[in-house]
């Protein structure tokens, strides 16, 4: 039996809209304008806007004095779908198996946007006007970094004013467990390099005369930390909010914690700052890690010389308050400190992003919170936070003045960006639930 709201799903979802692959420019502008058809089918004014990348897709309702506006935001652009052969089927043809969608896409947010949508059609069918004046803004460059939104935004901050963004490209902790994040920690980048001698030069004629720069920069690194996984850079942790006791124990009674985690990640242990369990250590505890390292010789074999440089490339995981310059300031001076007089430190800060923090109990926020009740009958709604960064939410802050609802339906298993990509048809079907539910309790 044919369900149509799958149908529509499919059809967005078999678009190869990879925003990244110059070669699918064509699927990627082909399913701007399949979205914009839809849009104005489901009785929204929908436009196509070029940037000199892929285009953005605005559609609005009628809007009406005195009501409130929100904003829901989504992109239709894709991760590539290599590995293909790990796939089990193929990544553009959707099928469902055991009620689980699998396609690209279908939770990297073609199924959470698109429930959305038809949570707005399916209220304006039934000749119900919306609660609250609605934009819908959904782009096509979010996986190559949103190059075009900020200027796009800026440009139109009259027309896209509103009271409150949602967006649902977040996760769950488990199925079935509503989750609200409220925070996500911003990064700072920096790279370190460390130079000696002019040239490579004959281990056994100058090691033990002349510093080597791998051995000097595997020292450095290892005084970013204390044994017990501390930052030890002076002045790291200055301006870090503490734990709120509420926060520690809703996260705590979490279905989700560290026999999940040994199981995601295949580490023998886990290992974090002391004093902390691993859900605080990854939301809301900042980190340095070294992402990379090289240096001298890398072949099959051995060779005997003393590499004339070395490099790590380092990120640090920021949370509410620090800033990523002050960070990178604070790193950088502790590096130079610690470098020995025998070598010579460069250090070239990369790109950075603030952490983001709202408040959960807030007008919006527990309108949040009572909509996703609604959704998900007699659940406790999870309220987290999440290790990684979403730019976009503190460029939507800074441009257009508003708080953003993070309410996502990725299960941890789904595979986004990865091979198998998948989407319970029950998420897809609680996401329309939920939309309805938001915008009536945001009004
Ligand atoms: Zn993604």
């Amino acid at each position: 039996m044919s369900d149509p709201r799958l149908d529509l799903l499919f059809e967005f979802l078999r678009f190869p809209s990879v925003s990244t692959d110059p070669a699918r420019r064509g699927a990627v502008a082909d399913c701007a304008e399949w979205l914009v058809g839809k849009l104005r089918g489901f009785g929204l004014s929908a436009e196509l806007h070029p940037t000199n990348g892929h285009p953005i897709v605005v559609a609005r309702n009628v809007h009406h004095t005195g009501r409130r506006t929100v904003l829901i935001y989504g992109h239709y652009d894709v991760q590539p779908e290599d590995p293909v052969a790990e796939w089990r089927s193929a990544p553009f043809e959707p099928v469902v198996r055991d009620g689980v969608i699998f396609a690209r896409g279908s939770t990297d947010n073609k199924g959470q946007i698109l429930a959305h949508i038809l949570g707005v059609a399916e209220t304006l069918r039934s000749h119900v006007d919306l609660p609250v004046n609605l934009i819908f803004l959904i782009e096509g460059e979010e996986e190559i970094g949103s190059k075009h939104l900020a200027a796009f935004l800026d440009q139109h901050r009259d027309s896209l004013r509103c009271d409150v963004i949602a967006v649902s490209d977040t996760g769950m902790v488990a199925s079935g467990v509503p989750t609200f994040t409220y925070g996500l920690r911003g990064i700072a980048a920096l790279e370190v390099r460390v130079t000696g001698p002019k040239t490579d030069l004959h281990s056994g004629i100058y090691g033990g005369v002349v510093m080597n720069p791998a051995t000097a920069l595997a020292r450095l690194l290892a005084t970013l930390h204390d044994a017990d996984g501390h930052v030890a850079v002076p002045g790291f942790y200055d301006n870090v909010q503490p734990l709120a006791g509420w926060e520690r124990e809703a996260w705590a009674r979490l279905p989700f914690g560290d026999a999940q985690i040994l199981e995601v990640t295949g580490a023998p242990e886990l290992f974090g700052e002391a004093g902390f369990t691993s859900l605080e250590r990854s939301w809301a505890r900042p980190t340095i890690e070294v992402n990379g390292i090289g240096g001298g010789f890398q072949g099959v074999g051995t060779k005997t010389v003393l590499p004339k440089e070395a490099f790590a490339k380092l990120t640090f995981r920021l949370v509410p308050n620090q800033q990523p310059n002050d960070i990178v300031e604070k790193v950088s001076s502790h590096l130079q400190t610690k470098c020995p007089a025998a070598v010579r430190l460069e250090l070239i800060p990369g790109h950075g992003g603030e952490p983001y923090a709202t408040d959960p109990h807030s007008r919006d926020g527990e309108a949040a919170q009572r909509a996703l009740r609604r959704a998900f009958p007699g659940r406790e709604i999870a309220l987290i936070r999440e290790g990684g960064s979403i730019p976009i939410i503190n460029t939507f802050k800074q441009i257009l003045g508003v708080d953003t609802l993070l309410l996502g339906l990725a299960l941890p298993n789904c595979a986004a960006h990865g091979p198998n990509e998948n989407f319970p048809v029950e998420n897809f079907e609680l996401g329309i639930q939920l939309n309805q539910a938001l915008l009536e309790e945001l009004s």
